[in-house]
């Protein structure tokens, strides 16, 4: 019998949590990978898996993701990440929520809460009636960090964006560059907009096709069915849904020179980075382009910490070092023809000690 700590995507995590409730009918998995640099900080996610090994998985890939996201993000926490998993019809009640927050309490603080897929800043004001381990809250006021992370995990995949175009294709604008966007939730639809204010071209897609042809209307840009969307002739895809899409056929499939989105996990496995660049595509590292929205709530956490409010200009200094952060991936890659996820990922290693 193989050893659950020997399988790959365990990577020596330090812990792993199931958690059942029986009276809510509550099942999920709390996974902290690293809490060298602090507490396991990451959202929880809630989808219907259709085997509990699937669960398992994506929490164990998430949380390693959160720990590489983190440490990258220059922020003092670890990486964590919890599932939720639902079943075929989603049902989520307040007694799973307050069960869930429970779970989260019992851990003292190794693994800190925040949303993820499924889970809105409602479902998180529920949590926090039961933990005080719980970030991305609803503020008061403009000028204050912490909230819905999307609208961050968006502007930073913007800025993202826009250095891809200046290092892959030398402009320094969007202005009629054409994005292709895969889901136009919180944070494609965030993407998609501000592309929009400066000018660039998009295509966007949705398994709600509706959602996304009627943004399309309002941006004046096109909407394509959820399976067309990856061969688009186009500048950048932004993957935007779920992760795993960068596979052998996905890739073979891309029809642009940049794919930069905000999905966690995108590559399927380790070897499809240098795929995309033996195909000439330049690869923005999904957890370091998208840790805008982990930068909002580790300072709304960190703050509420210290019992300070939280100044959004502290956020934004942050969430406008991730152009930097890709460029020096990407000059390393260029130098070394080590590819972009695997220099991401050595960088990451040095910094949690691994
Ligand atoms: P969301 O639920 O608001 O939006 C996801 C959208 O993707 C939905 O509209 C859904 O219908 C669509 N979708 C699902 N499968 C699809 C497919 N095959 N093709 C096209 N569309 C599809 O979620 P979100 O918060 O926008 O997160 C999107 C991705 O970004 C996830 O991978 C998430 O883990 C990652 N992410 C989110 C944040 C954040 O702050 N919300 C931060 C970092 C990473």
């Amino acid at each position: 019998m193989t050893a659950f700590w020997t399988e790959a995507d365990y990577d020596d995590h330090e812990l792993v949590q199931l958690v059942h409730d029986r009276k809510s009918g509550l099942s999920a998995i709390i996974a902290v990978h690293s809490s060298h640099l602090g507490p396991g900080a990451g959202g929880t996610r809630f989808w219907h898996y259709a085997e509990p090994k699937d669960a398992m998985r994506d929490a164990l890939r998430l949380s390693r993701g959160m720990s590489y996201k983190n440490a990258m993000a220059g922020l003092p926490m670890g990486g964590g990440k919890a599932v939720i998993l639902a079943d075929k019809d989603r049902t989520k009640t307040p007694e799973m929520l307050a069960a869930f927050g429970d779970a989260v309490e019992r851990l003292g603080g190794q693994y800190v809460t925040a949303e993820d897929v499924g889970i809105s800043e409602a479902d998180m004001v529920a949590v926090s009636e039961r933990t005080g381990f719980v970030s991305g809250l609803p503020v008061e006021g403009k000028d204050a960090a912490g909230g819905d992370p999307g609208p961050f995990t968006a502007m930073g995949i913007f800025h993202g964006i826009k250095a891809a175009v200046r290092h892959k294709l030398g402009k320094d604008s969007v202005k009629g560059v054409h994005v292709a966007i895969q889901g136009t939730g919180s944070v494609g639809g965030g993407v998609a907009r501000l592309l929009a204010k400066d000018g660039a071209k998009l295509t966007l897609s949705d398994i709600h096709e509706d959602r996304a042809a009627a943004l399309a209307d309002e941006l004046g840009g096109k909407s394509v069915a959820p399976d067309a969307v990856m061969s688009v002739a186009c500048d950048v895809f932004s993957p935007n849904a779920l992760g795993a899409i960068l596979d052998d056929e996905g890739i073979g499939r891309l029809d642009a020179p940049i794919v930069a989105g905000g999905a966690n996990n995108q590559l399927a496995r380790a070897g499809h980075g240098e795929k995309l660049a033996a195909r000439g595509i330049l690869y923005a590292p999904d957890y370091v382009i998208n840790a805008g929205g982990i930068i909002s709530v580790a300072m709304e956490y960190l703050c509420k910490r210290h019992g300070e409010p939280c100044d959004i200009n502290e956020v934004r200094k942050r969430l406008a070092q991730i152009p930097g952060r890709l460029d020096e991936i990407w000059q390393e890659s260029d130098r070394s023809g080590v590819s972009p996820d695997v220099v991401a990922d050595r960088m990451a290693q040095k910094l949690i000690g691994r």
